[in-house]
């Protein structure tokens, strides 16, 4: 967990709210890997206007969002072929004999979540013992067990971590590593809960906030039909519903003050958590789930366990009952009948995604599996699909685009020497991390039966609930992994000092063999440079080498670096008429600056490779364009692909990445070396004359 930047943040991984993988027919023929092409260019176009439009509204075009996807693009089509290669796995595992543990467990849970006819024809039976615990709630005092049972059972919606919240049932609880101290891992309460995405839904006046709302209670009442509930029952128990989550959403810490960490690092004894919370037996609930005792537990944010306090003290136990049955019903609607997955998708999909059908069944199947068994299935893919050139050539990249950074620490005119020093020594010790953890997760532990499909997801949030309590004042592994192996994405987390990288994103056309230099360094070089800038963003320079929250810089360095930062922040305050809402530049920062310099310091890197081969930026390719075009051709060609508006104006309201279009055309508009590759003048916009540089 823990403050990690991820490069995007629609997840391979989140099932239940937002997918990216396309239909594709039904056997084991894997989708064709993308390549860089410059054919994709729309030469009609011109690049100083709209560098994005330059070189992928042709793509877009060719390429229309399918009707099960919230959004399309390169990252789509990769996650696709993944998905594909996971499929391919879990289908001879389900079928195989003699086989190993492994291939039990995934085979198995493959199996069992395919077998639709019988989890339609078992309905409710699966989860009926939890919900007649939630209706046996007959006073207050119960509740530290109840919740305690929930957890256990019910894994969150989302194991990556998001800036707004935990996604899991009322609170949640996990270890991370302390702000003070980032070698041992802290017992960690976090604020969590809420139905809709963020606090904001819950509290904006604007029609389409509404309106979402609306459609949210409705939402709820239908599930809770479905329960069995009458009509009467169900619509006020969805009023009730929505108003117990608006006053989690007021409690809530604000998204744009959670990213500064200095408000997430309040350490308390558990007297003192017990003491802002007294009517909710801590005591009780650490018993509950077996936690090991702790002298001290980090509590991200104060006011939102007042507000639980205040829930806890005056809301009378039916609203209780009706708020934890509807979140159980929410969470494992995607592993019930037809009806719940049907009636969720069509609120997450639909409403605040804009889907407009649900994917095929073997490829939920084959993302659950990824979610629950990722090392299991990880090993398959990275025997089959990463190959150890690939791992070395990446390794080679990424040190390159470190020595890079370390002569950017050299030459910063505004970086005093100390700060550069203590810059330097973080930088070097920093992880690398490639592909795949050096240590696979052991899963013998965890039961996984072909009859029984809701059971094994209880069961898989059990081991990996209590795999994180058991983590509580344990040091700190630096060589764990937050993403699966065939995850398309990549993040850094500045408490590990680490950068990760999955195998998932190392395929073309982010990482491509076949390609020169140039074009490998545009795509996965600006990645791997967008990873290693976070550790030095407005959030990362915040943390040491060491991982801990200490101030390295001097006063007035940090005031430089603040200067610099608002630049971006006001470059990307901006109107963003596709998703119909402005962008906070305050949100986004951390990430508009990864992307800045994430692509500045690849470019670094790839000059410095050409001239070690008597070559320079301008050289002439193969392809008939400059060395220099290749690459910021195909940096726009990872970001090629749109989202429906619906997502797109969820995304800009809830997480910090600005959309494909911004992270291509903000970027290279701060670059003179964009305006030299395309001779664009002062004064086009692809030439701001502010050109913003943090690093
Ligand atoms: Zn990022």
């Amino acid at each position: 967990m823990g403050r990690s930047a991820i490069i995007l943040f629609v997840a391979l991984s989140t099932i239940s709210f937002a997918q990216n993988t396309r239909p594709a027919a039904a056997s084991h023929d894997m989708p064709p890997l993308q390549h860089f092409s410059p054919d994709r260019i729309d030469k009609s176009l011109d690049p100083c206007t709209d560098f994005f439009e330059y070189a992928c509204a042709k793509w877009i075009k060719a390429n229309p969002i399918p009707p099960d996807q919230a959004g399309w693009g390169t990252f789509s089509e990769l996650a696709i072929w993944n998905i594909a290669a996971i499929h391919h796995t879990l289908e001879e595992a389900a079928a195989a004999s003699n086989r190993t543990p492994a291939e039990q467990k995934a085979g198995d849970y493959y199996a069992a979540c395919m077998d639709e006819s019988k989890i339609d024809r078992l309905g409710m039976a699966p989860v009926q013992p939890l919900l007649d615990r939630i209706s046996a709630l007959t006073e207050k005092s119960q509740l530290p067990e109840l919740v305690a049972l929930l957890h256990q059972n019910i894994r969150p919606a989302n194991l990556v971590f998001t800036d707004v919240q935990y996604q899991g049932i009322l609170f949640g609880v996990y270890a991370q590593p302390g702000f003070d101290n980032a070698a041992v891992m802290m017992p960690t309460l976090d604020q969590s809960g809420m139905g809709l995405p963020g606090r904001e839904f819950y509290s904006n006046q604007d029609e389409r906030s509404k309106q979402i709302r609306e459609k949210y209670v409705s939402h709820v009442a239908k599930m809770l039909k479905l329960t069995g509930e009458t009509e009467a029952q169900a619509t006020a128990d969805s009023q009730a519903v929505l108003a117990f989550e608006t006053e989690l959403a007021k409690a809530a810490m604000e998204i744009v003050a959670r990213r500064d960490p200095k408000n997430q690092n309040n350490k308390m004894t558990l007297a003192q958590v017990q003491a802002m919370t007294p009517s909710f037996n801590w005591n009780r609930y650490f018993a509950a789930v077996h936690a090991p005792s702790s002298q001290e537990y980090l509590v991200l944010a104060p006011t939102f366990f007042q507000g639980v306090e205040k829930l806890v003290a005056s809301e009378p136990l039916e609203h209780w009952r009706a708020y934890l049955l509807f979140e159980t019903i929410h969470l494992l609607a995607p592993f019930l009948s037809q009806p719940f997955v049907e009636e969720n998708f069509s609120f997450y999909g639909r409403v605040l995604a804009g889907s407009q059908k649900i994917q095929p069944r073997w490829r939920r199947c084959s993302a659950g599996a990824d979610i629950d068994l990722g090392d299991a299935l990880g090993q398959a893919y990275v025997a089959k699909y990463f190959p150890p050139e690939s791992k070395e050539r990446m390794l080679r990249m990424v040190k390159n685009i470190e020595a890079t950074l370390n002569g950017e620490f050299d030459s910063a005119t505004w970086m005093s020497a100390s700060t550069k020093q203590a810059a330097h020594a973080k930088l070097a010790a920093q992880i690398d991390k490639i592909g795949y953890p050096d240590h696979w997760r052991d899963y013998s532990g965890l039961e996984i039966t072909r009859e029984d499909y809701l059971g094994n997801v209880e069961r898989a949030s059990l081991f990996e609930f209590n795999r994180r309590i058991a983590e509580f004042n344990k040091p700190t592994d630096r060589y764990d992994w937050n993403m699966t192996p065939p995850t398309v994405n990549a993040y850094e987390d500045p408490q590990s000092n680490t950068i990760n990288f999955p195998a998932g994103i190392l395929q073309p056309p982010f990482f491509d063999p076949s390609q020169i230099d140039a074009v490998n360094y545009g795509a996965i070089g600006a990645v791997i440079g967008h990873e290693i800038t976070h550790g030095y963003d407005d959030q990362g320079r915040k943390f040491d080498a060491q991982g801990d929250l200490h101030d390295w810089w001097t006063a007035q360095d940090a005031a430089s670096y603040d200067e610099r930062d608002q630049c971006i922040q006001d470059e990307y305050t901006q109107e963003v008429p596709e998703a119909g809402v402005k962008q906070n530049g305050k949100l986004s920062a951390g990430e508009d600056t990864a992307d800045n310099g994430g692509i500045h310091l690849a470019l670094g890197a790839l000059q410095k490779d050409l001239k070690d081969e008597g070559k320079d930026l301008d050289s002439a390719t193969d392809d008939g364009m400059t060395e220099l075009q290749n690459f910021f051709l195909s940096y726009a060609n990872v970001w090629c692909g749109e989202l429906r508006p619906e997502l797109a104006h969820t995304a800009v309201m809830t997480q910090g990445h600005s959309l494909n279009r911004y992270r291509v055309d903000n970027v290279v508009a701060n670059m003179p070396e964009f305006a030299h590759a395309f001779s664009c003048h002062a004064g086009q916009p692809m030439v701001h004359a502010k050109q913003c540089r943090v690093w």
